[in-house]
Formats: structure tokens, sequence, C-alpha cells
């Protein structure tokens, strides 16, 4: 544009410096709310979450999340716990010109967008008290191990929160313990005491417990060839557009056979 080129202020424009992210590497979106929990006048609190899992807003964040993957392509799968979503760009993505702020502050401001444009149908009876924010950040992994094992990470962190959270509940709203005495009674135990404390004292098998709560979400694109590009030869075929659907899933992500299943996943 000629117009904006002439000005002697132009010159501004230069102190933006380039923050293009290497190229041929994975990124990972990882998304978390503000304040959810830490201050006194948290935005759970004062929305009433339900302890220690609240499936509507786990819902609503994975509707904010199918948001996003509907609207980015490149976004092959994704995780969610708790206030947080991580989302796995292709290691080939365009998107943006691999420009880090544009693609963070995008992406993050239209899931915070989703989040709150969806609330009211997964609150219907628990109004908006304050506009909700989360942080984004975007981390590079160059090799498919490093990805694996982050989508692990994640996984086993969804695992070890829940079991605590689980067993504290358990001791405060059945057990009558204060949060001050469940804390205590939980210090310095391992996985296996929790087991042991939820079974012996609340029956509550825990490996029984919904997987959305022990596993979180996992949605995944998986891309439909339609009959008709089925039908046609291989070089008509690879042109075909293929149509791809999200799917929502509380499975393993840990193992081989999630990524043996999903392969397409991690390549180009
Ligand atoms: P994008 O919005 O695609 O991320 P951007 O913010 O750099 O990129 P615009 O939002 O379209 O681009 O434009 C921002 C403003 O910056 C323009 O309206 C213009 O005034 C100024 N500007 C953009 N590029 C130049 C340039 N090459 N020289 C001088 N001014 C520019
Ligand atoms: P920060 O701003 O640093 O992220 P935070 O207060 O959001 O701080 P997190 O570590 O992100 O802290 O923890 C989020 C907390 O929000 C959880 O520990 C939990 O207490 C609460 N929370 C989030 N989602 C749910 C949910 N679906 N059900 C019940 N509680 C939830
Ligand atoms: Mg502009
Ligand atoms: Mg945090
Ligand atoms: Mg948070
Ligand atoms: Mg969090
Ligand atoms: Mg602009």
């Amino acid at each position: 544009n000629p117009a904006m080129a002439g000005s002697r202020f132009a010159y501004v424009k230069k102190f933006e410096v380039p923050d293009t992210l290497l190229p041929s590497t994975f990124m990972v979106l990882r998304l978390d709310g503000h304040s959810f929990h830490r201050f006194q006048s948290s935005f759970s609190d004062q929305h009433a979450f339900a302890k220690p899992n609240d499936s509507r807003a786990l819902e609503l964040m994975d509707r904010a999340a199918k948001t996003l993957m509907e609207e980015y392509r490149d976004i092959r799968l994704a995780i969610g716990e708790s206030d947080e979503y991580s989302f796995l760009l292709h290691k080939s993505t365009a998107l943006y010109n691999r420009r880090q702020s544009k693609i963070v502050s995008t992406l993050t401001s239209l899931f915070t967008s989703s989040y709150v444009l969806h609330w009211p149908t997964f609150f219907p009876d628990v109004p908006l008290q304050y506009p909700p924010s989360f942080d984004g950040r975007i981390v590079l992994y160059p090799s498919e191990q490093q990805v694996r094992d982050y989508f692990a990470w994640r996984q086993t962190d969804t695992h070890i929160n829940n079991l605590y959270n689980t067993a504290f509940w358990a001791l405060v709203l059945q057990g009558g313990q204060t949060t001050t005495e469940a804390h205590a009674t939980l210090r310095g135990t391992v996985s296996k005491d929790k087991h042991e404390i939820l079974f012996s004292r609340f029956g509550i098998n825990y490996d029984k417990l919904e997987p959305r709560y022990r596993k979180g979400s996992i949605i995944v694109r998986v891309e439909e060839t339609s009959v008709e590009a089925a039908e046609l030869s291989g070089k008509q075929k690879s042109k075909a557009k293929t149509h791809t659907t999200l799917e929502l899933l509380h499975c393993d992500i840990i193992r081989d056979d999630f990524w043996e299943k999903y392969s397409h996943i991690l390549k180009d």
C-alpha cells in the first residue's frame, strides 16, 4: 500500500522484530485458564465448579478446543485437562508464516471467545461473572519422540492430579475432614496408598471412575477419504480434498497402539 509507505512516522514499524518459528519443527500450543484456582475469588469458585471434576467445565473446554480445530486444519491432535488444552500443529505448517505472536495470540483469542460464546450452553443456570482469560505459549519439538513424550507428560499429569483430587475430596466431602486435615492425610502418600484410601474407606475403585477424568480429553483429526475419492486412481486420489472429522476420546495416549492407529498425526 503506497499510501502507508511514505509518512515520516512509518519507521516505527521497523521496531517490530520478526518472531518466525523454526521451520520443520512440531509446534505445541498450550493454553491455560488464567487464575482458575489460585486466588480466593477464583474463577472455578465463583462459578461453583463441582469438586473434584466439573464435567460441564470440561465439556466446555472440549467445545472451545473443537472450534479451534475446525478453524485451523493444521492442528492434528489436542489433549485437555482441567483448565488447560494443548494443540499439536504438524511440523510443516505454514500458518501465518509461522509467526509466533500471531499464532499464539490469534488462537488463544479464538479459544477464549468460543469458551465465552458457548458458556450458556454448558452452564445454563450460572451466569458468567466476568470475562475469563487464557494464557498461551508455543513450544517447539524437533522429534516425534518428544511430541509423544509431551502428550504422555500431560496425560500423566492428568492422572496424578485426578488421583490426588479424588482422594482429597473424598476425605473432605465423604470423610468429613477439613481441607487442612485432608492435605495432611495425603502428605507423603504414593499412588498405591491413595488407591487404598479410596477403596477401603470410601468403596471407590479408582480405575472404574470416568475415563474423562482419568485420561483427560483427546481430540484427533481423522481423515476420511470419501467414497468418490476412494474410487479415483492414485494421482487423482491424492488431489481429492480429504474430508476430516474430529474424534473426542478419553483413551490412553502413552502406549504405542494410539500412535499406530493414528499414524497420520505425525506425518508431514
Ligand atoms: P497482520 O495483521 O497480518 O498480522 P500487520 O499487523 O503487520 O500484519 P496490518 O494489520 O495489515 O499488518 O497493518 C498494520 C498497519 O501497519 C498498517 O495499517 C500500516 O499502517 C502499517 N504498516 C504495515 N506494513 C507497513 C510497511 N511495510 N510500512 C509502513 N507501514 C506499514
Ligand atoms: P494460573 O493462572 O497460573 O493458570 P490457576 O489458578 O488457573 O492459575 P491452575 O494450575 O491452572 O491454576 O489450576 C486450575 C485449577 O482450576 C484446578 O486446579 C482446579 O482447582 C480448577 N479447575 C479447572 N477446571 C476445573 C474443572 N473442570 N472442575 C473443577 N475444577 C477445575
Ligand atoms: Mg491491521
Ligand atoms: Mg498454571
Ligand atoms: Mg490455570
Ligand atoms: Mg491449569
Ligand atoms: Mg493486522
